[in-house]
């Protein structure tokens, strides 16, 4: 295992008998919570110590980035090599009173979304804690510079983060450690296309993290259309995991809604989408699809008669902004554009 993804217990073990073992809290520190970009940096261990490091993991990040964008919007987007040179993309956004990331979580994508660009790539391999991890730390050390840090973070880029759970889980526990970056678990969302019974699994969990299920769709049949995944677990199965998610710890789930133009943006499917959502403890976000994924985006009114009528319904709703849209910002697109290239 890289050792970004180890907690201090578990370097204290990979020090034995290297060095003393006090070491180990100071190195996830370094790691951690000054994002260090290179083990020299370690200015408290000894030169034996950082060059044992060196020689066993080479860097303190196992990626690095191959092409970084800047939005006219200020959004940032990098594409990551991995070690095996595998390619993963992350995205900033930055607003005024935050800085959102949202990261990737596996090597393309198994679930096939026909909406998605990195669903139409196919998949590839589970990203490891520390490949998660790295990402967030990698764009830490580059905020550090402008005095500035991540507040939130989404695990909602290329992947479907509860089909990789284990590491997904132990990522965010490296990240809300209070020896290291210790963001908030209320400041984390992982996100889920509906893998049932991975969302009672994390019900069980000692986590206060916010849960997004991508609906996207009122009924089975258009769900199963655009979401392969809705035919081993239909809308029935998949609320029945969010109720028992939502009765287990008591907090809401955001329902992401792209709405497609001409599939599923129509006032009868807002009213539906109402209905199937009335008395749940949510929220929904709205979600004009980008073009570029090959759908058409509905006309503004409709956006906003969407999210009227579900207002009407009592639905907390919201309408995401688009960000980013002048640099492939879209999931999977400048992945897809370097692999075409
Ligand atoms: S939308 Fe998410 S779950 Fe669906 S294919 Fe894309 S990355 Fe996978």
């Amino acid at each position: 295992m890289h050792i970004l993804g180890m907690f201090p217990e578990e370097i204290k073990s990979w020090l034995e008998r290297r060095t003393a073992p006090f070491r180990a809290g100071q190195i996830f520190s370094w790691l951690h919570r000054h994002a260090v970009g290179s083990f020299a940096e370690m200015t408290n261990l000894p030169k034996d110590t950082i060059a044992e490091l060196e020689r066993a993991f080479g860097s303190p990040w196992p990626l690095k980035p191959v092409t970084v964008r800047t939005s006219a919007d200020g959004t940032e987007k990098y594409l990551f090599a991995l070690e095996d040179q595998a390619t993963v993309e992350t995205v900033l956004i930055p607003e005024e009173k935050r800085h959102t990331l949202c990261i990737s979580t596996q090597v393309g994508c198994a679930m096939n979304c026909s909406f998605c660009a990195t669903g139409q790539s196919g998949f590839v391999r589970n990203l490891s804690a520390a490949e998660i991890t790295a990402q967030v730390l990698w764009v830490q050390n580059r905020l550090k510079a402008r005095q500035q840090s991540i507040s939130n973070l989404v695990y909602m880029g290329m992947g479907e983060p509860l089909a990789n759970y284990e590491a997904v889980l132990r990522s965010v526990r490296l990240l809300n450690h209070e020896q290291g970056v210790n963001l908030g678990a209320r400041r984390i969302t992982i996100s889920t296309c509906g893998l049932a019974p991975q969302i009672r699994e994390l019900a069980e969990e000692d986590l206060q993290v916010n849960l997004a299920v991508s609906l996207h769709a009122v009924t089975d049949a258009e769900r199963s259309q655009v979401m392969p995944v809705n035919r081993r677990f239909p809308l029935a199965e998949l609320f029945a995991a969010c109720h028992y998610y939502t009765e287990r710890t008591g907090r809401r789930i955001s329902y992401e809604y792209a709405l497609i133009s001409g599939f599923n943006d129509s006032a009868e499917q807002a009213r539906s989408l109402g209905r199937l959502l009335k008395g749940r403890l949510c929220h929904v976000n709205l979600i004009p699809i980008n073009p570029a994924a090959g759908q058409k985006r509905p006309a503004e009114r409709r956006v906003m008669e969407f999210a009227r009528i579900l207002a009407a319904e009592h639905i907390p709703v919201s309408i995401r902004k688009e960000r980013g849209s002048d640099i492939d910002a879209a999931c999977g697109q400048l992945r897809q554009r370097q692999l075409q290239e």
